[in-house]
């Protein structure tokens, strides 16, 4: 490996970022606020990670698209407070609609789930009675069990998969199939028969039990780089942090500091962090970087006689290695005139599961379907899936024209996969090695792989560091 020319020594508190994600985005505008110096460095040209603007010069006029269709709750207040905290107006940013589900198949009538103004829960008490295309009788299991999981607090003893929390619950097939399921793979990326019941009602609970703007749904209005990594930037910038991008983490080195080795204080450590260009030193690191490259990172450390442990995370039984989960988003391009019937529709009984529609940003005849999961998408030629969404878009708009064009973007490990006991597995932000933190949606947040999972977990991390440097 080559050695990079030159090393920065970075001051005492000042902290360095490895990852541009959200999570770690998140972590730096926090510690900006408390006047804490950041070095942020990124792998890729730009920042946002798995949320990030991406353009193709042949398509829609190389206008900007996202690396995947994202929407958020209403639940999500660690995301909505870091917005006010950059200063962003969330009316500018977000349309919010009050929970409105309206569900399309080719061989079932629709189902629409609409939410009245009451207070909650007894708003999703009075949407699920009044749902439409499930008989009387689908619509009462259906509020029996979430009636049963709110006087449980939306707790289990034990963990078990959401298809068997739904079996226990007696859910006939149809509500499982029109509801839940859909419910699942959207908050969960998971399938419902692995997927974890307790972090499925984690998100039910924080949508549903406290506030009914909770489960508003809030869609983005322009492109998510545009929404939060350029004012993360600028953000940074103003705070006399620094961020590097195209700056690919190497190497992480540790060694004791002369300041642990002159006291017997708690440990001080000198971390540092290798990229092709420069080195750069400092006492405090967070790993924001996907799990499986933490892990490389955390097993380059050289000097193992400090830290003479297998594993740095705490808890002991953490680990690092998760399984992932695939998203698809197929944007169709159609005339301007196009338009889905509402801005988001639910599909069953297809391939295609979400189709929200983008003139949301000023990109009218441009619909984007999610299929989250996995299913027949992964094996299709793009020509084909294409095809067969263009088909499956007819259920909802019967006179839809030929497309005009379409991009496929294809996430092969969009999230990490959410399934029974996952929360056993899932590591916290502080380490073992005082000084070195992790952040990203797979750690400690009760939360699914999700933009809030990762804002959470890079505003716990900076606190962390904020109160580690009070106490010192
Ligand atoms: C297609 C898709 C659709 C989604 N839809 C939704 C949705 O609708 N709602 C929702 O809430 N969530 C959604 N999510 C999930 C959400 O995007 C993620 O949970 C969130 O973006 C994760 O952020 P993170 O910071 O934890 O990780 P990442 O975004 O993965 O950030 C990690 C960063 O580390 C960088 N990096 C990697 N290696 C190195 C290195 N060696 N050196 C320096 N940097 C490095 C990466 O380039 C990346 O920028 C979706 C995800 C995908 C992929």
């Amino acid at each position: 490996m080559s050695i990079p020319a030159s090393i920065q020594h970075l001051d005492n508190k000042s902290v360095i970022i490895v990852g541009g994600g959200w999570s770690g985005l998140a972590c730096a505008v926090t510690l900006a606020n408390r006047g804490i110096k950041v070095q942020l460095l990124e792998s890729a040209r730009q920042l946002g990670g798995r949320a990030r603007r991406i353009q193709f010069k042949k398509f829609i006029s190389g206008q900007s698209i996202d690396n995947g269709q994202h929407i958020m709750l209403g639940a999500y207040h660690s995301t909505l407070g870091l917005f006010k905290l950059l200063g962003i107006d969330e009316a500018d940013i977000l349309e919010r609609q009050p929970l409105d589900l309206n569900l399309y198949s080719p061989c079932h009538c629709s189902i629409r789930l609409k939410a009245p103004v009451l207070p909650a829960p007894f708003h999703l008490i009075f949407a699920l009675l009044s749902t439409q295309g499930l008989t009387l009788n689908e619509r009462i299991s259906a509020i029996k069990m979430s009636l049963k999981l709110a006087v449980n607090h939306y707790s289990l003893k034990q963990d078990l998969s959401v298809s068997e929390l739904l079996k226990k619950h007696q859910q006939p097939a149809i509500v499982i199939q029109t509801l839940w399921e859909p419910l699942c793979l959207a908050t969960m990326n998971t399938p419902i028969h692995h997927a974890s019941a307790q972090v499925f009602l984690n998100t039910l609970k924080d949508s549903f039990s406290r506030n009914r703007k909770d489960s508003d749904l809030l869609f983005f209005k322009n492109n998510l780089s545009a929404i939060f990594s350029d004012p993360v930037l600028e953000f940074i910038s103003q705070h006399e942090g620094q961020v590097n991008c195209a700056a690919k983490v190497i190497e992480l080195n540790i060694r004791s500091s002369e300041k642990h080795l002159q006291s017997s204080e708690k440990p001080v450590y000198d971390f540092v962090i290798t990229t092709p260009d420069t080195s750069y030193q400092s006492h405090t690191v967070v790993l924001a970087t996907p799990p499986h490259i933490s892990e490389r990172l955390l097993h380059s450390m050289n000097n193992l006689s400090i830290v003479a442990k297998k594993s740095f995370l705490k808890p002991e039984n953490a680990s690092l290695n998760f399984n992932y989960e695939p998203i698809y988003t197929v944007y169709m391009q159609y005339p301007p005139s196009v338009k889905l019937p509402c801005k988001m529709v639910g599909f069953f009984d297809t391939i295609g599961q979400w189709a929200i529609d983008r003139s949301l940003c000023q990109q009218d005849g441009l619909i984007a379907m999610v299929i989250s999961g996995p299913g027949k998408q992964t094996q299709m030629p793009h020509n084909q899936l294409a095809d067969l969404i263009h088909q499956e878009l007819k259920v909802c708009i019967p006179d839809l024209p030929q497309w005009l064009d379409f991009r496929i973007i294809t996430e092969k490990r969009a999230t990490f996969s959410c399934t029974v006991n996952i929360e056993q597995q899932r590591p916290l932000n502080s380490t073992i090695i005082p000084g070195l933190f992790l952040a990203g949606d797979y750690t400690n947040t009760h939360y699914p792989a999700t933009l809030e999972g990762a804002i959470r977990s890079g505003i716990n991390t900076a606190q962390l560091i904020i109160n580690r440097n009070i106490s010192k």
